[in-house]
């Protein structure tokens, strides 16, 4: 369920990797009207807010830079953050009740668990009192993903049976210390320091003095389940010497205990197959987010620069005429899977259309709610308000031969409930023009959907076979200028990315000398690759399979040498 009005959610959002968001975070940032945030969130966490949502800045220090940190790419820049400043929990408190009893539903987003450590509990205690009704939303803390990330189980049968979360590093102004250090010297298991770099000396120090075993194994784990995460073990005797050694910053776990040992046989992070690689992606950001993820999952630390955005353009005369005549086509090509997307928004836009014109047509209601989409969210039948309008759908498609350009486009097509009749085993132009010579087009209607600024190889080979061929452009792509934190994330690529001619015209031209210089450049297929050596740039890898995949697996095998 969305977020409700007049309700403060407290928010857990992880660690830091967005995998280890929970849907129901994701659900309510989606559906908020007003989203607070700290700064350990990750980088993506804002990216489903609604396009109007106001995001808010009100963390306990000043916003990094663009460049630095973990919030370096949230890419939607918030109307409403002050970079710089920091909030005090009492006005954060006065904020959120203000902005719940202005009747806004209120996402209140913490880094980790709001639970631990994160004054959620304070700011519950004032909402409650300015009878404020809140939900809370747990999300996985530092405490066990951090560890879990560095090979640490912060419990195991041999080493621990009992697990402290502590923090290093109290309330400044409090005269005494609450915590008793020899009580936890003397716990029968594994501590987990948090906020605990500052003060490690005096800590471990303590620890030792209140009777814990300086040879105790201990680790300190920084930026856990970031892209960058790194951990050193040490003991409980040298563990403050090594962070001091290695310049171990904040965010950092300071673990103690004989499971940190445990890191020698357990760690993983470091062993997938693109650790510790930098890769610039350049799609248009509508959907490089499969790409990057992909890349992260694989262990990769992801640049996003897109170079192009993707206009629609599916309001022009031209599209609504191939439309209103799609029931001619024999055979109907798609040539990306944007187009195949833009192609059933163009559908269901001559739906609303039809809708506005003869409003009589709402006797229709139940149609769409009985297509082969099956029930869905917005039909009629569910929500019981007004009814959709009956757009069109892929019934519309039902005497075509549908071709598709390659799997991406197959897939995209299947999401709509149609499975294409002819793709080809390369993913070019002239392969899906040779798979379609078992076609009978001579004297038949042929539409090929596209971009505006494709190749006319696809329309000129069959018009060649007689086929009257209709091109419509259903978007353009546009160049899209990076912005300058994520370009000078870029110089240090390993790899740029290049999945279209367009991308590297686009990049190209916008980065100009600030091109990373070292990277190795990896193209989807020839064609793109002709591009970028046009553009005066060396060609390290050619993807065999000219898709997404294709590219993958060109770039891992590039790697693993
Ligand atoms: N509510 C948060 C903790 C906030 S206190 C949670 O549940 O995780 C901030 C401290 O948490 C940091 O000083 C650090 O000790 C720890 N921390 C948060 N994120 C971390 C990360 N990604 N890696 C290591 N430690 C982290």
């Amino acid at each position: 369920m969305g977020a409700r009005s007049g309700v403060v959610y407290l928010v857990g959002a992880g660690p830091g990797d967005p995998g280890l968001m929970t849907a129901r975070s994701l659900a309510l940032i989606a559906s908020a009207d007003t989203v607070f945030y700290d700064r350990l969130i990750p980088p993506t966490a804002l990216d489903g807010a609604r396009a109007d949502a106001e995001l808010v800045y009100v963390g306990k220090q000043p916003e990094p830079p663009a460049a630095d940190g973990p919030r370096a790419s949230i890419s939607r820049t918030p109307e409403a953050h002050r970079p710089g400043s920091s909030v005090p929990q009492g006005e954060t408190n006065e904020r959120l009740i203000e902005a719940a009893r202005a009747g806004k539903s209120v996402v209140r987003l913490k880094g980790g668990d709001p639970f631990v450590f994160g004054r959620g509990g304070e700011e519950g205690e004032a909402l409650r009192a300015a009878g404020v009704e809140f939900e809370v939303v747990p999300g996985v803390t530092a405490g066990v993903a951090a560890t879990a990330y560095a090979g640490i189980p912060v419990t195991h049968r041999d080493d621990a049976s009992a697990v402290a979360f502590v923090t290093g590093h109290e309330d400044p102004e409090k005269d005494e210390s609450a915590l008793d250090w020899d009580a936890l010297a003397g716990f029968p298991g594994t501590l987990v320091f948090y906020m605990g770099v500052k003060r490690l000396g005096e800590n471990a120090a303590a620890l030792i003095e209140g009777g814990r075993d300086p040879e105790e194994p201990a680790a300190a784990i920084e930026r856990g389940t970031w892209p960058g995460q790194r951990a050193v073990v040490a003991t409980l005797g040298t563990i403050a010497a090594a962070v001091e050694r290695e310049a171990v910053k904040a965010p950092a776990l300071i673990v103690v205990g004989a499971v940190a040992a445990r890191r020698e046989q357990l760690s993983w992070l470091e062993r997938r197959p693109l650790h510790g690689r930098r890769v610039v992606v350049t799609r248009a950001r509508a959907q490089a987010s499969g790409l990057a993820a992909t890349l992260r999952d694989l262990g990769a630390e992801v640049v996003e620069l897109p170079a192009i955005r993707i206009e629609p353009l599916i309001d022009s005369e031209e599209v609504r005429r191939a439309i209103a005549s799609i029931g001619e086509y024999a055979l109907i090509c798609i040539t990306s899977p944007n187009g195949a997307h833009l192609l059933f928004d163009a559908l269901a836009a001559a739906g609303e259309a039809r809708w506005e014109d003869d409003p009589g047509i709402a006797a229709l209601p139940l149609r769409r709610s009985n297509s082969a989409q099956g029930l869905r969210p917005d039909s009629p039948v569910l929500d019981g308000g007004e009814p959709s309008p009956p757009g069109l759908d892929a019934r519309a498609l039902a005497g075509a031969t549908v071709a598709a350009i390659g799997p991406g486009t197959c897939r995209a097509l299947a999401e709509h409930g149609i499975a294409a009749d002819v793709v080809p085993e390369r993913f070019v132009a002239e392969a899906l023009v040779e798979a379609l010579a078992g076609v009978e087009v001579e004297g038949r209607r042929v539409l090929v959907a596209r971009a505006a600024e494709a190749r006319d190889v696809l329309p000129d080979a069959l018009r060649e076979r007689g086929a009257e061929v209709d091109i419509v452009s259903l978007y353009e792509t546009v160049r899209e200028q990076p912005d300058a934190g994520a370009i000078e994330a870029a110089q240090g690529a390993d790899y740029v990315t290049f999945t279209s001619s367009s991308t590297v015209t686009n990049l190209t031209a916008a980065l100009g000398d600030r091109f990373p210089a070292g990277a190795r450049i990896v193209s989807i297929g020839p064609v793109t690759s002709d591009t970028a050596r046009a553009a005066g740039l060396t060609v390290d890898v050619e993807a065999e399979r000219h898709d997404v995949e294709g590219l993958l697996e060109a770039l891992l095998e590039d790697a693993a040498r």
